[in-house]
């Protein structure tokens, strides 16, 4: 394939310019980092999973009417999604009390909270993702009062859809981050959800064990990221297209 030029390259994806106007290349690397990137490894196979896994619940946000930048997977690891302008937040929705959650207000893991609960963190890693209100979001112009709303009915969508396949799969969505793009239409704009939904943005517990099956196995050196990935693809019928992984027998017309 000609080479593409790269736009950007993050912790876990690269961007490169897309075929046509207005669409991107997203390509998911095997890099994986924690406490901004003061941890940091190469998990095999990590980039495979999530490339699927994301495929997997945006298609079926799209198909529940819930926008997102995702056009189609090209291959194992890469993407084709709509060029947006990402809103510099980080949408965290949470169903259970874990992680900073804990540290801030001293509540133990696990417990159930009375509602899900919306965040807003500004995405700046110099400044560690620091948590924002709406006053500060609308201070600084990051989004409008108009946009917060839509953001939030998004967010919320996007918590009932993946906690209900979740759910149906005997996993728990603890928390999870989205990130939020806008897409111009003429001079109209509108907000779709964008960058990726893979278990490295959502805290996703086993109902029954309580097994963590996310990025907090790699934080918290729990044991094999990859085996965590794939068990989650495993139940959701999402595996790789590989001579060892066979998903389930197809009818040959
Ligand atoms: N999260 C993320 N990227 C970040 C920060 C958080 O994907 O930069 C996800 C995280 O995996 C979890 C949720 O957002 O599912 C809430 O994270 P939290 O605020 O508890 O932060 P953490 O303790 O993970 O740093």
């Amino acid at each position: 394939m000609a080479r593409r030029k790269k736009l950007y390259e993050g912790k876990a994806k690269i961007l490169y310019e897309g075929p046509e106007p207005g669409t991107l290349v997203q390509y998911f690397k095997d890099d994986a980092t924690a406490f901004n990137a003061e941890k940091r490894d190469v998990i095999e196979g990590k980039g495979v999973l999530n490339n699927r896994l994301s495929e997997f619940f945006m298609d079926g946000l799209s198909a529940i009417g819930v926008p997102t930048h995702f056009i189609r997977r090209l291959n194992m690891r890469e993407q084709l999604v709509r060029s947006v302008e990402i809103i510099p937040l980080e949408v965290i929705v949470r169903n259970r009390a874990a992680g900073s959650l804990c540290k801030r207000l001293g509540i133990p893991e696990g417990e159930a909270l009375p509602r899900p609960i919306v965040e807003f963190c500004f995405k700046n890693d110099d400044l560690g993702d620091p948590l924002v209100s709406e006053e500060h979001i609308i201070a600084f112009g990051w989004a409008s009062q108009q946009d917060l709303d839509d953001m939030v009915s998004l967010a919320l969508r996007v918590n009932d859809f993946m906690s209900g396949v979740m759910l149906a799969v005997g996993i728990r969505l603890v928390d999870f981050k989205i990130e939020i793009g806008r897409v111009w239409e003429g001079d109209f704009q509108r907000l779709v959800v964008a960058d990726e939904i893979s278990p490295d943005s959502c805290r996703l517990w086993d109902i029954r064990t309580g097994e963590k099956l996310d990025k907090d196995v790699f934080r918290q050196d729990l044991g094999n990221l990859a085996d965590a990935y794939t068990e989650v693809a495993r139940r959701l019928g999402v595996l790789p297209n590989n001579t060892t992984q066979m998903t389930k027998p197809h009818l040959i017309n």
